[in-house]
């Protein structure tokens, strides 16, 4: 949810794929505006939606709903709970679970998913549906689709979900505003990450224009959990641990959440996902990390990086993926032997400066 800084260029695997071009806006703009007036759009977001990958998503979708369109369905993969911080968002009413979406919609359009992978069992209407649209800001993006709105350098997905909306002549309201306003302050973290251009100030000033609330809005995302989500963080941070010499010295913070620790507090799993903000402050580590169990032998790994190390590097090694300064994967065995896999991929991902 929290802590995505930005998309910078990725020294390591040369330069960042440039932004779309005028011919890809020109395809994503005819592939809505052809759609016959009974069309069916399904439109997902990735596994475990954070605040872009919904905010994003159901922004989308209401602009869709102004155009006219009638048959439109917003899901993503995994089980159908959208975390409480998210629970008040306008357009929530699009969702259906997985098994319930369209089998096979006249057009799909994919929000914040690097890759194939991060649509689940959703992975088919790639092939079923009459067309696929991406959009995405991650510089590791696979190009799954058909059309292409794949910009790097934007903050969040939901930057380029405004620009097609204007595109579209879809003007801005105070609902569609919500969405995107809670996609764009979760992945600049409230506008402190690298990616918070003079853009992303103007962009959010139009946002704000429209009569949304923000204080409202990040009080409810950022700053509410239930007691219990405090007092399992207490747990958890506890057992942090710091290795100064990993990454070639740049040091490395890691702790790891099981699935008891969740149940002994009674809490749903988004709770962790704010918790990686309380680990990566550690002045003495460039990397920190933190494994959340999602099965008996199995971790979803959330890494930052100060700058020193590229974490998407290793991400990618191990299975994953995500940007330079945040970044993820799925690993196997132990919390240790996670752990231990990505102490062994951290010195190759340091960046030559
Ligand atoms: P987070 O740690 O907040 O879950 O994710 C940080 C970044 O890494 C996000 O941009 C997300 O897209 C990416 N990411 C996290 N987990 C995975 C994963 O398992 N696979 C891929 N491809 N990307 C991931
Ligand atoms: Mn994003």
């Amino acid at each position: 949810m929290s802590g995505t800084p930005g998309a910078a260029g990725d020294l390591l695997t040369g330069p960042a794929r440039s932004g779309p071009d005028e011919s890809d806006w020109a395809a994503a703009v005819a592939a809505v505006r052809r759609l016959p007036a009974d069309a069916r759009v399904l439109l997902i977001c990735h596994v475990n939606p954070d605040g872009d990958a919904l905010g994003s998503m159901l922004g989308f979708g209401l602009g869709l709903r102004r155009l006219g369109v009638r048959h439109l369905q917003a899901t993503f993969p995994g089980p159908p709970e959208v975390p409480e911080p998210f629970r008040w968002l306008p357009g929530l009413d699009l969702l259906v679970p997985s098994t319930g979406a369209y089998p096979d919609p006249d057009l799909v359009v994919c929000f914040d998913a690097a890759s194939e992978s991060r649509l689940g069992e959703l992975v088919d209407r790639l092939d079923t549906a009459g067309d696929a649209l991406v959009l995405d800001h991650h510089a590791s993006n696979t190009r799954f689709g058909r059309v292409h709105l794949v910009d790097p350098a934007a903050a969040a997905t939901s930057v380029i979900v405004d620009e097609l909306l204007t595109r579209l002549d879809v003007p801005l309201d105070a609902e569609i505003a919500q969405c995107l306003y809670v996609a764009l302050t979760t992945d600049t973290g409230s506008f402190r990450f690298e990616a918070t251009t003079p853009a992303v100030h103007q962009f959010a000033a139009r946002l704000l224009a429209t009569g949304i609330r923000p204080g409202d809005i990040s009080r409810q995302v950022f700053d509410t959990r239930p007691f219990g989500a405090v007092r399992l963080f207490g747990e958890v941070l506890g057992r942090a641990r710091l290795e100064p010499s990993a990454a070639a010295g740049h040091g490395l913070v890691w702790t790891y959440a099981t699935q008891d620790d969740l149940a002994r507090h009674d809490q749903r799993p988004y709770v962790l996902e704010a918790l990686i903000d309380s680990v990566r402050c550690t002045a003495e580590a460039d990397v920190a990390c933190v494994l959340k169990q999602v099965g008996p032998a199995e971790w979803a790994a959330s890494m930052r990086s100060k700058g020193a190390v590229d974490v998407s590097a290793v991400a990618v090694a191990l299975g994953g993926g995500g940007h330079r300064f945040a970044a993820g994967f799925t690993g196997a065995g132990s919390a240790e032997d996670v752990v231990r896999s990505i102490r062994a991929e951290l010195d190759g991902a340091l960046i030559a400066r």
